[in-house]
C-alpha cells in the first residue's frame, strides 16, 4: 500500500484514548469511524466533539472551516463491520485486556480489506501477542500514542519480529502527518521506552510513599520543581488512569509470576474502592473537593 492510499481510518475503542486518537485522525483530513460497545460512551465521544472544536475555533488553533471538516470527518459507531468494513489503517484502543484484544484482531481481519493495517494502541501489549490472531503478521503493529492523544506529540511504533518495514514505515508516516513525533523501537521491549523510564521513577516515588518518607503531594512536587516535569508520577497516574496501571501490573504478574510485578498495596486499595483517579474523581488525589 502507498501512504496516499490512507484514507479512511477506524479506531476501535471510543474511551480515554480512542475519541481523542480519533479526533485528531479527523482533524487532519481523515475519514474515521471510531467503534465501542457502550452506547453511553460513544454518546459521551460524540458531545466531546461538539464542545471541543468550537473551543480550538475560538482560541485560534482552527478556522471555523478547518472545525466544520473535522466533524464532518468523523463518526461514532457501535458497530466493528461498519467502522472496519472500509478501513485503510485501523487504531485499535479497546480496554487492556489481552484476550479481548486478539479477539478484537481476529474480528478485525475477517472485517477489514486485506490492505489495511492493523495498530494497537496498547500501553504494554507488544503486537506479537495479538499478531498470531490474525492472518496478516506483518500488517499488525504497535503505534502507542500518550495521554491525552490530542495534547501528546509522542507516538511509540514498535517494530516486533513479524512487523514487515513497509508496515513500520507507513505508520511513522500516518504518525507525522497526524502532528506527531513518531519514534520507532527496532525490537519489542517490555513497557517501551517512556513507560520504562516511567516504571523506575513509579516504582522509586511509590518507595518512598510506602516507606513514609514523603506525602503523595511533596512527591509530586519534587518532580516539577526540582527536574521539570509537567507533572508528577501519582498526578500523572491519577490521569492515566490507577485501573489501568493495575490491569497493566496484574498483567504483568501473570507472564513472570515474579511477585515483584504485583501492584502495590496502597494501588490496589485505590482500585478496590474503584478510585481510577480523575475520571472517578478520586485516584492518590481527591477531585471532589476542588
Ligand atoms: P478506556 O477504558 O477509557 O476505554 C476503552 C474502551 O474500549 C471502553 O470505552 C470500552 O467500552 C471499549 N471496548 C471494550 N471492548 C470493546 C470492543 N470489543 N469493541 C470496541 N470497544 C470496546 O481505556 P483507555 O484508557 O482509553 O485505554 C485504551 C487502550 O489505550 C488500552 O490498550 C491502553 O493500554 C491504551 N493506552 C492508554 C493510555 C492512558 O493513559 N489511559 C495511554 C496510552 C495507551
Amino acid at each position: 500500500m502507498k501512504f496516499e492510499d490512507i484514507r479512511n481510518i477506524c479506531v476501535v475503542g471510543a474511551g480515554n484514548m480512542g475519541h481523542q486518537i480519533a479526533l485528531q485522525a479527523a482533524i487532519c483530513g481523515y475519514k474515521v469511524k471510531c467503534s465501542d460497545v457502550n452506547a453511553e460512551t460513544l454518546k459521551k465521544a460524540d458531545d466531546f466533539v461538539n464542545s471541543y472544536l468550537p473551543g480550538r475555533v475560538e482560541k485560534g488553533r482552527l478556522t471555523a472551516e478547518q472545525a466544520k471538516q473535522a466533524r464532518g470527518n468523523i463518526r461514532f459507531v457501535d458497530s466493528l463491520q461498519e467502522a472496519a468494513g472500509d478501513a485503510d489503517f485501523v487504531i485499535e484502543a479497546a480496554t487492556e485486556v489481552l484476550s479481548l484484544k486478539r479477539k478484537i484482531f481476529a474480528d478485525l481481519d475477517r472485517i477489514a480489506p486485506a490492505h489495511c493495517i492493523l495498530a494497537t494502541n496498547s500501553s504494554a501489549i507488544v503486537s506479537s501477542k495479538i499478531a498470531d490472531a490474525t492472518q496478516r503478521q506483518d500488517k499488525v503493529v504497535n503505534m502507542h500514542f500518550f495521554n491525552p492523544a490530542l495534547v501528546m506529540k509522542l507516538v511509540e511504533v514498535v517494530k516486533g519480529p513479524h512487523v514487515s518495514d513497509e508496515t513500520a514505515d507507513l505508520t511513522m508516516e500516518l504518525s507525522k502527518v497526524m502532528q506527531k513525533v513518531p519514534v520507532l523501537l527496532k525490537k519489542e521491549v517490555d513497557g517501551f521506552l517512556l513507560n520504562r523510564i516511567f516504571a523506575a521513577i513509579s516504582k522509586e516515588a511509590s518507595w518512598l510513599l510506602e516507606m513514609g518518607v514523603a506525602d503523595v503531594e511533596d512527591i509530586d512536587n519534587a518532580c516539577v520543581y526540582g527536574a521539570g516535569h509537567p507533572m508528577g508520577p501519582f498526578r500523572l497516574n491519577d490521569l492515566t488512569g490507577l485501573d489501568l496501571s493495575y490491569i497493566m501490573r496484574m498483567e504483568k504478574f501473570r507472564d513472570t509470576g515474579n511477585p515483584a510485578d504485583l501492584p502495590n498495596p496502597r494501588l490496589v486499595e485505590h482500585y478496590m474502592k474503584g478510585e481510577y483517579g480523575e475520571k472517578t474523581g478520586k485516584g492518590w488525589y481527591d477531585y471532589t473537593k476542588k
